[in-house]
């Protein structure tokens, strides 16, 4: 029988852990990290009482994810330590989709294969290009080479579901240099790739460096040609193009973790600034590395804050997320869970967006078309 591609993948939690340590900072990041690595001991001492502190809140468990920051920052022996933790305080599902975030310039082929030990069972490799300027534009630490020799190394290692993330419109990349690099991509079938238009977030270098030489992000329309481009190549080489961003060789390799972001299955966030989700609250961390030590040696959870969403709030975002999503928003469901007929209660904004093929209404489920995913953002607005 074939698969339901529009069905919730699973109820279980997700478990994420945030390692916020980088060599280096890349010139488009925003996200939390520091450079003081020689804090990573005493991190991970205090993670574990942080993943032991919530070993009673959650049932079950069948993803885990390594996101950073840089968790190949990590030696074996320390990624060791987090993976006994979580098993002896929490249930995780023997088949659970265990995914470790990676930077090329970290790894080895014995990095990998100690990985593949400790069960980590997916990977996703930060390549970003493989063009070499632009990966010194991004302010990225690796190099062309360095990803190649990591994708190689990880299918040495026997990995079999590896993800590549991917970024367009960078500076002086042009279409024929995108489609080089997701061609170079696809070379290797990698299991998942994710492909992110670049965005200049205020405080960033790149954000400072684009005003400063008086350059612009791609134009509107040269945005969408990046996006449609990007789904042509990948579309037309058999992939799935599930999520705005995100694309899978088969329907099994969607990232399951991912998938709880966007339908309110709930998911444990663990370190700085990571954000959890249960029933209707959501609650997250302090940023600071050192506040998060500091609280956690006093033996108090560092939360920063804790929100109970309305039903309307749940209602919008799942919209918001629902509509960035191919398999769109199942409309049954949706009245079940938040007590609203989106036909009724947005008929003449949907009408218009049909009219204008944006999105589509099709066996009970509100969805996207390709020109609706490519505005997405927007679509949520309604
Ligand atoms: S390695 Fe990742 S998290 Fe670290 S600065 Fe670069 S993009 Fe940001």
């Amino acid at each position: 029988m074939k698969a339901d591609p529009f069905k919730i993948p699973s109820n279980q939690a997700g478990f994420y852990i945030h390692i916020p340590f980088c060599l280096s900072k890349c010139g488009y990041c925003s996200f939390y990290s520091i450079k003081s690595v020689n804090l990573i001991p005493e991190y991970i001492a205090a993670l574990k009482k942080e993943i032991k502190g919530y070993s009673k809140l959650f049932k079950t468990f069948d993803t885990i994810y390594l996101g950073g920051g840089t968790p190949s920052l990590l030696s074996t022996g320390q990624l060791e330590t987090i993976f006994n933790t979580i098993n002896k305080s929490h249930n995780i599902d023997p088949h659970a989709e265990i995914t470790m975030e990676v930077n090329p310039g970290d790894v080895s082929l014995k990095y990998f294969q100690a990985l593949r030990s400790l069960g980590i069972n997916r990977l996703n490799i930060g390549v970003q290009s493989f063009d070499d300027n632009i990966l010194r534009f991004l302010g990225r630490r690796h190099n062309s080479a360095e990803a190649v020799s990591a994708i190689n190394d990880s299918r040495k290692a026997g990995f079999d579901n590896v993800g590549i993330d991917l970024i367009y419109g960078v500076h002086g990349q042009k279409i024929p240099l995108w489609k080089k690099t997701i061609q170079q991509a696809l070379s290797y079938t990698p299991e998942h790739i994710s492909c992110y238009q670049l965005s200049l977030e205020a405080g960033t270098p790149l954000h400072k460096e684009y005003a400063l030489q008086g350059i612009n992000l791609p134009a509107e329309k040269e945005q969408l040609k990046f996006f449609q481009t990007t789904a042509d190549e990948l579309e037309n080489a058999g992939y799935i193009h599930y999520e705005v961003s995100n694309f899978a060789r088969k329907d099994k390799f969607k990232s399951l973790h991912n998938q709880k972001y966007w339908q309110h299955v709930p998911y444990l966030g663990l370190g700085p600034a990571a954000h959890s989700f249960l029933n209707n609250k959501r609650w997250w961390n302090k940023a600071a590395v050192k506040t998060y030590l500091q609280e956690i040696a006093a033996g108090e959870m560092p939360v920063e804050n804790t929100e109970t969403l309305s039903v309307e709030q749940l209602q919008l975002e799942a919209l918001f997320l629902g509509l960035r999503t191919k398999a769109g928003i199942d409309l049954e469901r949706y009245k079940t869970k938040y007590g609203v007929d989106l036909l009724v209660d947005k008929k003449t904004i949907i009408d218009a967006l049909i009219k204008n093929n944006l999105v589509e209404f099709k066996n009970g489920f509100l969805r996207p078309t390709r020109a609706g995913m490519a505005v997405a953002d927007s679509l949520a607005l309604i």
